[in-house]
């Protein structure tokens, strides 16, 4: 089954060029059945010439109605958000989270050293299990500090901007700090987020490691998704990811609906 929890419009996301109507068009004509658009929220955003921030959500939800009364049977839209976790904002983000009739709650960490890693100019001169040790240590303090949420987005975000040829986000790199990430999501009951925009952009599918211990700590819950921000990376890698998830032992995927997880075999 194809499902994509977090994509980004052009109607609440200044950096993503998806229409509802391409995104409801794209999804149906790809065969996806569930998919969640996951507005960005940058609550305090550190950076003021980052033009991600935040959005009038009541005007969210009101749109959100009529995209869902257009969208035909076939795909079930789910109305989500993406929040920007910073140490100082968990508090927010879970009082903010709770101001809508939301069907899943992103959590995401785009910072390091407080800066998006999309711009950072230290994170890439950092050795590498360096620079992955402290960002899933990040993730970890989110996943700990926040509550009302329900997947912890692309944890090799940090690697997304990678351009240093053949580097993957690897287990062994800090199997300490995977340990700690996975041990607070799988005893919050929250999801694993695996996204398909850094394996597209890296040109390799995450460690099949990484996987394998979420697995093997007991973890359950997984979300696919492809993060697109343009109508072309709908798709992206989706069905060649759940081949790879498939291949790796999982046997479900899961998503959130009305803040409550549902499940269906891959
Ligand atoms: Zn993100
Ligand atoms: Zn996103």
């Amino acid at each position: 089954m194809l499902t994509n929890t977090h994509n980004h419009t052009c109607h609440f996301s200044p950096d993503a060029h998806t229409t509802i109507d391409e995104f409801i068009e794209n999804a149906v004509r790809l065969g996806i059945k569930v998919a969640a658009i996951t507005e960005h929220y940058e609550y305090d955003n550190p950076d003021p010439d980052d033009n991600i921030q935040t959005f009038d959500i009541k005007e969210y939800e009101k749109e959100f109605r009529k995209w869902k009364k257009k969208c035909p049977k076939e795909l079930e839209l789910l109305m989500g958000i993406e929040f920007g976790y910073q140490t100082h904002t968990a508090s927010d983000i879970d009082r903010i989270a709770s101001t809508a009739p939301f069907d899943i709650v992103l959590l995401s960490n785009h910072l390091f050293r407080g800066v998006d890693v999309f711009y950072s100019k230290e994170v890439y001169k950092l050795p590498v299990k360096q620079r992955h040790a402290e960002y899933v240590t990040k993730l970890s303090e989110m996943v700990e500090n926040c509550n009302n949420f329900d997947v912890a987005a692309h944890y090799d975000y940090v690697n997304k901007c990678n351009k240093e040829p053949g580097v993957n986000m690897l287990y062994q790199d800090c199997p300490k700090e995977f340990d700690r990430f996975f041990e607070a999501l799988i005893a919050k009951e929250k999801a694993l987020e695996i996204n398909t925009s850094t394996s597209a952009r890296i040109n390799q599918m995450p460690d099949p490691e990484v996987i394998k211990r979420y697995l093997a700590m007991g973890g359950r819950l997984i979300t696919l998704s492809s993060d697109s921000h343009v109508k072309e990376n709908i798709g992206l890698l989706i069905p060649e990811m759940r081949e790879f998830l498939i291949s790796l032992g999982v046997k479900e995927i899961c998503w959130f609906k009305d803040r409550k997880v549902v499940t269906a075999g891959l």
